[in-house]
């Protein structure tokens, strides 16, 4: 990152220190520390591209109360404020003047929410947001609130560009739209992104000045994760924000974790017949070839026996890496159980998926895997047929048949059907 270091305005040394050593320890990102205004300045006035963020107290002796945070700001530089006053009317001063956070320092814990809301800026960039608004004078402000807390943002003006520019970026994670636009409105765009994405995938969140009754329900139970009401204060606004983003990761994680085999990382048997069925009968409807193929790894109770348990994992999370490496994103890889692994192809022609695996045993076969001060060597055993009908459970055990023929004809080969 070309920008990693932190600006700390702060009169207190003692605070500047704690805050420096937390930041430095916690994130590993450098800082630099004004105690005057007239510091911050000098500091600025040099690259103040070099500063990810600025921390400041708004109460300075050499300055008006909140003069830093123009100092900052008109630099470019988002700013962070950390004062001593809880005073409402100073809040909202200071959202006014572009801020993008503000904590009272008098409440325990609050420092630590300092560096997790930096941490979180850092990677706010991760995040693409998509703003749906037919007023240009609104959706530059929300893009502008959010590209201060350094989301990448894109814009529509209306709900058929949306659904464009959501079909164009899939990684779109959250979606904002106005309620009231012209042709597609706020509920209509909802329900067409809910029809093709579930909540955990893309986040919605309405927007309205509307005084009509019941649109933040109605909007929530066509499917928005949330609702907000125009015109929004902005620290409600970015609070909202990264608590859905943080829900929506959240989905994710607990989403992945479940899918995937913990040892290897490959996808699990289970998420294997959640895609793979529907995968093979859109396959084998539109005419392609579809290859499956059972893997298993010879001797592995003998790696066991001779490496221990710590000496077989290491043998298994290389290979699956292996099979995983060797394999397109079309295809699916999964660990079955013990140290078989099963794959789906994508459409493919038989000779292609037969040159890839003799690759791979050819690759296995030549492999030193270091264990501690001693080297695994191991070889792999395949069946692999061509499947023809839509039962993939058949499918899979005609392989692991041919499998048992590569086993029982001296193993470290590739049996395909005749
Ligand atoms: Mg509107």
């Amino acid at each position: 990152m070309a920008q990693e270091c932190v600006l700390i305005v702060e009169p207190s040394r003692t605070l500047a220190t704690l805050l420096e050593r937390s930041i430095h320890g916690k994130l590993g990102m450098l800082t630099e520390t004004a105690y005057t205004y007239k510091d911050a300045a000098d500091l600025l006035s040099v690259a103040p591209d070099r500063f990810y963020v600025a921390l400041v107290d708004v109460d300075l002796s050499d300055a008006d109360q909140g003069d830093v945070v123009d100092l900052v700001t008109g630099h470019g530089v988002p700013c962070m404020v950390l004062t001593h006053q809880e005073n409402k009317g100073l809040r909202r001063k200071l959202f006014s003047r572009n801020i993008i956070d503000y904590w009272i320092k008098e409440y325990s814990g609050n420092y630590e929410y300092v560096v997790q809301a930096i941490e979180q800026l850092t990677r706010n960039h991760e995040h693409k947001v998509l703003i749906v608004d037919d007023s240009r004078g609104f959706r530059r402000l929300v893009s502008l609130l959010l590209s201060r807390k350094r989301y990448d943002v894109l814009e529509a003006d209306h709900g058929g560009d949306a659904l464009n520019i959501l079909a164009k970026h899939p990684d779109i994670r959250l979606v904002i739209t106005d309620y009231e636009m012209p042709e597609v409105n706020g509920f209509e765009l909802t329900h067409r992104i809910r029809m093709l994405y579930d909540k955990s995938r893309v986040g919605v969140i309405g927007l309205s000045s509307s005084e009509e009754d019941g649109i933040s329900a109605r909007f929530l139970k066509i499917g928005a994760n949330d609702f907000l009401k125009k015109p929004f204060e902005v620290e409600e606004f970015y609070c909202r924000i990264s608590q859905n983003l943080e829900m929506l990761d959240l989905f994710h994680q607990i989403k992945t974790a479940s899918n995937t085999d913990f040892l290897t990382q490959l996808f699990n048997r289970k998420y294997f017949f959640e895609v793979a069925p529907a995968m093979l009968k859109r396959a084998l409807y539109a005419e392609q070839t579809m290859a499956v193929a059972m893997i298993d790894i010879d001797f592995f109770k003998k790696i066991n026996d001779v490496y221990g348990h710590d000496g077989g994992d290491v043998a298994l999370v290389e290979t699956a890496q292996r099979i995983k490496a060797k394999f397109r994103p079309q295809d699916v890889v999964a660990r079955f159980g013990g140290e078989e692994f099963c794959v789906l192809f994508g459409p493919i022609e038989m000779a292609s998926a037969k040159r890839k695996l003799e690759e791979l045993c050819e690759e296995m076969r030549t492999l030193d895997i270091p264990f501690r001060n001693k080297t695994i060597r191991l070889t792999l055993s395949v069946g692999l047929r061509l499947a023809v009908s839509e039962d993939l459970d058949q499918e899979i055990s005609l392989a692991d048949k041919l499998l048992y023929d590569a086993k029982h004809s001296g193993r470290d080969q590739v049996i395909v059907s005749s």
